[in-house]
């Protein structure tokens, strides 16, 4: 016990797993931790001369069942194993904690969604900004950032991690740990050997790295570099060393990508619909045609950082290009690559020490299908991938695990049946040993049989008691001293006994099996060691198989769906010849009526007008998903499209859309708004939806107007996408050379109102809203009320004007009537009048 209490000090804030002989038990408080959220039994084991202390066990081989639901749980668990043989020392066992378990990385359980990545982040919070680094266990990739404080809740939802660490001292923070905890459904722990790994950043990640110098990998903050090492320094302690995989660090240049903040995200529904939060109905699922784990995740990261510069978004298109002009190439790669599995999750099960022979076998096969995929584009000279020297470190691979792993070995690495006999001599010698015996077996039974006159004498084997002779009961009376039995064990209805000659082949036996075991473990973990020491040029073939299986996505996609190629043009124009929504044309069809947009730098803002439900969402939202689809890299629906190159995507919808957040929505919707307008650059593409709808008509309206005017005249030109049912907007286009009306067109049938769908120019009057309400089967009474109440409201607002106009003139008058002439000379009269006059104008 005193070695159990020593390792939970070292781990205080981990459940403990502690191995004795078949069961990992847990103690006291952890005991009770586990047998309530596991729903396993809690028993008490004997402490001191009379105390007792809470105890619950699970099986050894049935742990990877039991620790993920604990760390869904939220808990953290410390794995000790014993590493030394009870047998050598049985009175001392040495144990160690080979591993500790988190949310952010854990590498299998339910939650652990292989087409997504599953980040663990460190962060700190300096006075304005904030440093993060984001690294995934299961795939080796690690990057770090450096952004203002605003925007940390945007990355976090860029990677939404797992797991979030903090410095002790920041985590005790009310102020920093709120921050943090804006975002919901986060785990966020302290790390408590932050200041060691702080503290030797720079040297940790040099050895690790193996490199003189940190700048090859942009580096250079210390801010930045004590994040790094802090972040490895937390894998190292969760994996206990092994993180040989992690092979590089990338700096995120945010110059790279085209930013797209928390709220666009939601609200273009890029993967996960605002209606039903599932991510059916999103952009990502009608545009994923990635086959493998691998290319799913990274069609993941290219749709959440698009590219912001013309040369890599360029050769994207062409890359996307080349496999829609090649279709037949396109569907063998796609067959085969149909059937790879997740080398990056292989390779880092077998880095952190948990893969076993089978995983191997599998990794054999899949990098097969890579050097498939390989060969069949080498033969179409595409050189978009240097993949030279992809073959040779692949090659080398498989045929080291075909020449020592069996091809269909067993899944578990301490009992055998792993290894091909043929590869080792030594191997080969103990199997035959062994085999021996169990041809000696048969052969000692029938000469049993005959020695003792019993015919259904059996000799058998029992992995708990060893080798035995069985005897029924029946029989059991010949068996006379001179036979030389010695009972063994009572049966019901048979008696097994031992010889002295069975037990010394039972000892040969056995110690043959355990070296088998021993052997082939050894050689097991040879096999690893040498597949891990190739895990860079490894993980290079995966993020290749990974880049080309997204880049046939994107060309599956475009041939299936008719998406054209854009054009990139730094100018400051976008021409879309009949654009379609990509989601909402998934669901629709055919039905779905296609629109063209027409921008320059002079007329940049469309000011959209028509009455709810005539599709100005859609048509708005249309637009900013071609542009985004453009940056990332991907054809567009339409029939041609010029894309400007833009840096940033704001999208924003009024409150009423917003109500399920709860908060005060209109408020949000204002701060998001001052967002975008102190955010806006001249790459930048904004639409606004139904701003202002969020409060009563008339402050709705005002700042609708409000909001219209002032980008309309930023000193930064966006193109802006202005969707609003308030169409007395439509007046700002008089007013604003940057503004041009469209509207989405409607006609009236017999008393019945038409969305056409489809967008025109100029500006509509009407909004139809009670019309819709009849359509919508509203009782004809309460729109028939309506009707009048807007007859009568009219009516209201016309006399209201004639008021103002006959007071006006009233005081005009009352002006005159009281002028004193006497007093005013001609000229003084004159001015008087001009002055009458400029009132009457202002
Ligand atoms: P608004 O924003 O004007 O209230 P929406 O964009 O929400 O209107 O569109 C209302 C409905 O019309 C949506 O359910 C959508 O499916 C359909 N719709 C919108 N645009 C189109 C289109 N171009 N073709 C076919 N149906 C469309």
């Amino acid at each position: 016990m005193q070695q159990y209490m020593e390792m939970k000090a070292q781990y205080p804030d981990c459940i403990l797993f502690f191995r004795l002989g078949d069961f990992y038990e847990l103690f006291l408080e952890d005991a009770k931790i586990g047998s309530h959220v596991l729903g396993i039994t809690l028993t008490r084991r004997a402490r001191g001369k009379d105390g007792t202390i809470p105890m619950c066990g699970v099986p050894y081989h049935a742990i990877e069942m039991y620790i993920p639901r604990l760390v869904e749980a939220g808990y953290k668990i410390a794995i000790a194993e014993q590493i030394s043989d009870p047998k050598d020392t049985p009175n001392l066992v040495i144990r160690k904690v080979i591993r500790v378990i988190t949310a952010g990385t854990l590498l299998d359980g339910r939650s652990v969604n292989e087409r997504e990545s599953s980040f663990v982040c460190a962060a700190c919070v300096q006075k304005k900004d904030v440093t993060l680094g984001f690294a995934d266990i299961a795939t080796g990739q690690f990057v770090i950032t450096s952004v203002p404080i605003e925007q940390l809740v945007d990355v976090i939802h860029q990677y939404s991690p797992k797991e979030i660490i903090l410095s002790p001292e920041q985590y005790n923070s009310p102020k920093l740990l709120g921050v943090f905890s804006l975002i919901s459904h986060l785990n966020i722990a302290p790390f408590l050997e932050w200041s060691t790994w702080n503290d030797r950043a720079d040297q940790a990640l040099k050895d690790h790295f193996q490199v003189s110098s940190l700048l090859g990998f942009g580096l250079e903050a210390e801010n930045e570099i004590a994040i790094a090492g802090v972040l490895l320094g937390y894998l190292t302690y969760t994996q206990q060393g092994n993180v040989t995989h992690i092979k590089s660090v990338d700096r995120i240049n945010d110059s790279h990508f085209l930013s797209l903040d928390a709220t666009t995200i939601e609200s273009l529904e890029l993967f996960r619909s605002t209606m039903d939060k599932s991510s059916e109905g999103s952009l990502f699922a009608v545009i994923d045609k990635t086959l493998t784990a691998m290319g799913t995740r990274l069609l993941k990261d290219w749709l959440i950082h698009p590219l912001a510069e013309l040369k890599p978004i360029n050769q994207r298109h062409t890359d996307a290009l080349f496999f829609v002009q090649h279709p037949a190439l396109l569907a063998d790669v796609r067959k085969v690559m149909n059937e790879i599995v997740d080398i990056e999750r292989l390779l880092a099960k077998l880095s952190v020490n948990i893969g076993n022979a089978r995983d191997l076998v599998s990794l054999r096969d899949a990098l097969e299908r890579c050097e498939k995929v390989f060969e069949l584009i080498k033969k179409y000279r595409w050189e978009s991938f240097d993949m030279a020297d992809l073959p040779g470190s692949t090659i080398t691979a498989t045929q080291l695990i075909s020449q020592w792993i069996l091809d269909d070995p067993r899944g578990i690495t301490k009992e055998g049946g792993m290894i091909r006999p043929e590869a080792d001599a030594e191997l080969a010698e103990l199997k035959r040993i062994f085999t021996d015996t169990t041809g000696w077996l048969a052969e000692f039974e029938i000469a049993e049989r005959e020695r003792t006159g019993i015919p259904t004498l059996k000799v058998g084997e029992n992995s708990v008691f060893g080798f035995y002779i069985e005897v029924s009961k029946a029989h059991a009376v010949a068996i006379k001293t001179e036979h030389g039995y010695e009972r063994k064990q009572t049966l019901v209805n048979a008696e097994r006994y031992i010889t002295a000659e069975l037990k010394e082949k039972e000892r040969i036996a056995l110690t043959a099996r355990e070296s088998i075991f021993a052997r082939e473990f050894h050689l097991f973990e040879h096999v690893v060691k040498q597949i891990i020491e190739k895990v860079s040029a490894l993980q290079r073939v995966a993020h290749v198989i990974a880049q080309i299986d997204c880049v046939t996505s994107l060309s599956q996609l475009a041939l299936e769906k008719k998406y054209v190629q854009p054009t990139m043009t730094s100018d400051r124009v976008m021409s879309i010849r009949n654009g379609r929504h990509p989601v909402v044309e998934h669901f629709l069809g055919n039905a779905f009526v296609p629109n063209s947009t027409d921008l320059t730098e002079q007329q940049r803002f469309l000011l959209l007008t028509g009455p709810n439900m005539a599709g100005k969402s859609t048509y708005i939202r249309q637009v900013a998903l071609i542009v985004l689809l453009a940056h990332m890299g991907s054809f567009v629906p339409a029939d041609h499209a010029i894309i400007p190159l833009s840096d940033r995507i704001f999208s924003r919808i009024g409150a009423s859309d917003a109500l399920h957040k709860g908060l005060s929505t209109f408020m949000v919707e204002m701060t998001e708004t001052a967002r975008i307008l102190r955010n806006v650059t001249d790459r930048s593409v904004v639409i606004f939806d139904e701003i202002g709808r969020g409060t009563g008509t008339l402050d709705g309206m005002s700042i609708a107007q409000a909001i219209a005017e002032y980008v309309a005249t930023l000193p930064t030109h966006p193109f802006i996408f202005f969707a609003t049912h308030y169409h007395e907007l439509a007046e700002l286009a008089g007013k604003f050379s940057a503004i041009k009306n469209g509207s989405m067109a409607v006609s009236m049938h017999k008393g019945q109102v038409i969305f056409l769908r489809t967008l025109q120019e100029g500006s509509t009057d009407e909004s139809y809203g009670i019309e819709v309400a009849k359509q919508a089967g509203i009782p004809s009474v309460v729109t028939r009320r309506a009707d009048q109440i807007k007859r009568e409201m009219k009516l209201v607002a016309l006399r209201k004007i004639e008021m103002i106009d006959e007071s006006d003139s009233q005081k005009f008058m009352g002006e005159l009537l009281t002028l004193n002439l006497d007093d005013l000379t001609p000229k003084q009269a004159w001015k008087k009048l001009e002055e009458i006059q400029e009132n009457k104008k202002t």
